[in-house]
C-alpha cells in the first residue's frame, strides 16, 4: 500500500543538451551499470540512434538509490528526442510524476526545451530545472538562468548545475528527484491489477515486451489480463524490471514500473497508452487518455527487383513488430511494381526507419517521395458555422470526406469541393539578428506568426502556424542553414485548414510518373515544378536518347527541362588502353547499372524519388 519509496521520472530535452549522459551517469552512481561501461549511453541502444544521435525508442530503467537510509525505486522512462516523435513523448510522460528539464548552459533554452516544458506542464508533471554543461569553457549559467525565468519562471535559486560529463553535482539531481518529485498518485495495491502500456518492443526470442507502469493491485507469472482497447485478453509468461536489461521477477506491484511477456503476436497490438487489467473485471478505468498515433507523412517502399519482394516483405513486418507507429499497407505502382505504402509520424521518423531497413536487414529499398495527407470533402457541407480543428470535427462527417495519403490517387478536382490540409504550431528559437531571414522563409512556407518574444536580450522566440506540407520534409534544414546553426524548431499538431491544393504532374518523355507527382499549394505549383525539374535533371544520369521532364497541373505544362543524350560508348576514351582499365571501367557500369531502376524506359538512379524533394 506504501509507494513513498517510488518516484516515476522523465528527463527531458532538446537534442545534444546532455539527455543520454545524464541518464548514464545516474545508472553509473546508482550501481545500475559498470563505470565507464563499455556500451557508451545504455539507454540508446540501436545503431541508428547512436549515429544520429536521437532516442528513437523509449527506453526505461529502474534505479535503486539509497538517500539518508531509505533504498529509492528511482524509474527513469527515457523518451524520444526529435519532433517527429513529440506524441511518443507525451505517452511516456503519462506514466511519470515528475520530469528533469535538462538545459545546455552554452547553447541555452531551444524550441525542443519549450515544447516539451508545454507538455510536461500540461500534464501537472513536477519539472526539475537542470543546467548541464556547466563544464564548458563557454558556458553562460548566468543568462540561461534568465532565460529560463523569463519562459517558464523559474528561480534561479531552485536551478540545479551540473556537469553530466565529469559527474559534477550529478548527486544532486538524485537527491532532488527523491525530494520533490512526488511518489506515484492514485496508486492502491489492494485494488484487482490494473497497468498503463506505455512501451514496447519486439524481441526475436521472447516475442512482444510491453512496459507497464502498475497503478493498481499485484500482477504475476501466469495471471490472466485483459487490454482495454483492443479487447484481447493474454497470460504472463515472464514479467519483472528493466536494469535496464530484463531482470525477472516474481511479481510488481501497484508504483512499479516493469515489463510483462505475454503471448502478444506484435506490437500493434501491445497498443501504446492502452489499459491493462485483470481478465474479468468489469468498468475498468482508463489510466490515460488513449489517443491513436497518427501518421501523417506517407511514402511508397518497392524493392528494387520484384524477386526480392518476400525479403521486403519480411524485413518490414519485423520492423514494423518493433515499431507500432508505423502503418503498412499494400500498394502497386505501374512503374515500381508491387509495394508497400508506409505511414511515418514525420520525416525523421521516415529517414529512421528507413536506414533501419538497410542497415538492420539489408535490404535495398526504393522510396518514393513523402507526401503529407490532404482530406478531401466531396459534397460541399456548409461549415461556415463549424471550425474545423482537429481530426474529431473531419471525422464528424466522416460518411463523405476522403483520406488521400498518396499523390498518385488524388481524384479528379472537378469532383472535389473543398481541399483540407493538416496544420502545424511550429515554435522557432533563434539569435535575434536571424529574424529577418526567419521571418521570410516562413512567409514563403505560408507559415502565419502567431507569437513573438524575447528570450533574452539577443535572442528571440518566433511562433508560426504552417501546412504540415511545407515544413514536412526540409523546413528544418533551411532553417539550419540560414541561421549557421543557432535556430531551433518544434512543433505540434494544429488541426486541418481549407486550402488550395492541386496536383503535381511530373513527365518524364511524355509519360506521367506517379511515383513522382506530388500534391503542393496552387501558388507554389510552377515554382515547385521547376525545381522538381532541375533536380531531376541533376539527378538522371545521361541516356542514349534524350530525356524530357515536365512538370504540369490539369494538362498544362508549367515548367521543363532536358537531359542531353549520351553522345558516345563511354568506353570508347579507352579504346586501344590496356584492358585491366576498360574491365574496370565496364564492372563501374555494371554496379551503376545494378542500383538503377528503368521507369518510363529511362534508368534512374533508385534515390531519385527522394532526392527530388529535398529543396
Ligand atoms: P542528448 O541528445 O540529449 O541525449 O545528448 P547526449 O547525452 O548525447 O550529449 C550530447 C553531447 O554533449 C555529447 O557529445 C556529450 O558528450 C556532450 N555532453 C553531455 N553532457 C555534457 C557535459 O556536462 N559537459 C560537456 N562538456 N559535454 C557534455
Ligand atoms: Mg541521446
Amino acid at each position: 500500500t506504501d509507494v513513498s519509496w517510488i518516484r516515476n521520472f522523465s528527463i527531458i530535452a532538446h537534442i545534444d543538451h546532455g539527455k543520454s549522459t545524464l541518464a548514464d551517469r545516474l545508472l553509473e552512481l546508482t550501481g545500475t551499470i559498470g563505470k565507464g561501461s563499455h556500451e557508451a549511453q545504455m539507454l540508446d541502444r540501436l545503431q541508428v540512434e547512436r549515429e544520429r544521435g536521437i532516442t528513437v525508442k523509449a527506453q526505461t530503467a529502474t534505479l535503486v538509490y539509497n538517500y539518508q537510509g531509505i533504498d529509492y525505486l528511482l524509474n527513469l522512462i527515457d523518451t524520444p528526442g526529435h519532433v517527429d516523435f513529440s506524441f511518443e513523448v507525451s505517452r511516456s510522460l503519462a506514466a511519470c510524476q515528475g520530469v528533469i528539464l535538462l538545459v545546455d548552459a552554452n547553447q541555452g533554452v531551444q524550441a525542443q526545451t519549450v515544447a516539451n516544458f508545454f507538455l510536461a506542464f500540461s500534464k501537472n508533471l513536477t519539472i526539475l530545472p537542470v543546467m548541464n554543461k556547466i563544464d564548458l569553457k563557454n558556458a553562460d549559467p548566468e543568462s540561461v538562468g534568465t532565460q529560463m525565468k523569463n519562459i517558464f519562471e523559474f528561480e534561479p535559486k531552485d536551478i540545479l548545475r551540473i556537469s553530466a560529463k565529469t559527474g559534477l553535482n550529478v548527486e544532486s539531481v538524485l537527491q532532488s528527484i527523491v525530494e520533490r518529485i512526488p511518489p506515484p498518485k492514485h496508486c492502491d495495491i489492494t485494488k484487482p491489477f490494473r497497468a498503463l502500456l506505455f512501451d514496447s518492443w519486439y524481441d526475436r526470442y521472447r516475442g512482444v515486451i510491453a512496459v507497464i507502469a502498475v497503478i493498481d493491485g499485484v500482477i504475476r507469472s501466469g495471471d490472466s489480463i485483459s487490454a482495454k482497447h483492443t479487447g484481447k485478453s493474454y497470460e504472463i509468461k515472464d514479467l519483472g524490471i528493466l536494469r535496464p536489461n530484463e531482470v525477472s521477477l516474481p511479481c510488481i506491484q501497484a508504483g512499479q514500473v516493469g515489463y510483462v511477456v505475454c503471448n502478444m503476436r506484435s506490437s500493434t497490438e501491445a497498443k501504446i497508452g492502452d489499459t491493462l487489467f485483470k481478465k474479468g473485471l468489469a468498468n475498468v478505468e482508463e489510466v490515460a487518455s488513449f489517443r491513436q498515433s497518427k501518421p501523417m507523412v506517407f511514402a511508397g517502399v518497392y524493392p528494387m527487383d520484384q524477386s526480392e519482394t518476400p525479403a521486403l516483405r519480411s524485413a518490414l513486418e519485423k520492423l514494423t513488430l518493433n515499431d507500432s507507429s508505423v502503418t503498412v499497407a499494400k500498394e502497386s505502382s505501374a512503374a515500381l511494381g508491387q509495394g508497400w505504402r508506409l505511414g511515418f509520424l514525420g520525416l525523421l521518423h521516415m529517414e529512421v526507419f528507413n536506414q533501419r531497413l538497410e542497415q538492420e536487414y539489408g535490404a535495398e529499398v526504393i522510396v518514393t517521395v513523402p507526401s503529407v495527407i490532404s482530406i478531401l470533402f466531396k459534397i460541399c457541407w456548409s461549415l461556415t458555422n463549424i471550425r474545423l480543428h482537429g481530426e474529431k470535427n473531419i471525422k464528424k462527417y466522416g460518411a463523405t470526406d476522403i483520406i488521400v495519403n498518396n499523390p498518385a490517387f488524388f481524384p479528379d478536382p472537378s469532383i472535389i469541393e473543398q481541399y483540407f490540409e493538416p496544420m502545424v504550431l511550429g515554435t522557432i528559437i533563434t539569435p535575434d539578428i536571424y529574424m529577418g531571414p526567419i521571418m521570410s522563409l516562413a512567409l514563403d512556407r505560408r507559415g502565419i506568426q502567431v507569437d513573438s518574444k524575447n528570450v533574452d536580450n539577443s535572442r528571440v522566440m518566433m511562433q508560426f502556424r504552417f501546412p504540415l506540407n511545407e515544413i514536412a520534409v526540409d523546413f528544418y534544414d533551411a532553417l539550419k542553414s540560414l541561421s549557421s546553426g543557432y535556430a531551433s524548431f518544434d512543433y505540434e499538431e494544429d488541426g486541418f485548414e481549407e486550402s488550395d491544393i492541386v496536383k503535381l504532374h511530373i513527365m518524364l518523355n511524355g509519360e506521367v510518373v506517379e511515383e513522382l507527382s506530388t500534391v503542393v499549394h496552387t501558388s507554389k505549383a510552377r515554382k515547385y515544378g521547376k525545381e522538381i525539374c532541375l533536380r531531376l535533371q541533376e539527378t538522371i544520369p545521361r541516356q542514349m536518347f534524350q530525356v524530357a521532364i515536365q512538370a504540369a497541373v490539369g494538362g498544362k505544362v508549367v515548367a521543363r527541362e532536358n537531359v542531353a543524350a549520351l553522345r558516345k560508348d563511354v568506353t570508347a576514351k579507352c579504346y586501344g588502353g590496356d584492358i585491366s582499365r576498360r574491365m574496370k571501367l565496364l564492372k563501374r557500369q555494371a554496379e551503376g547499372k545494378k542500383r538503377m531502376k528503368s521507369i518510363a524506359n529511362i534508368e534512374l538512379p533508385r534515390d531519385t524519388f527522394i532526392k527530388v524533394l529535398k529543396r
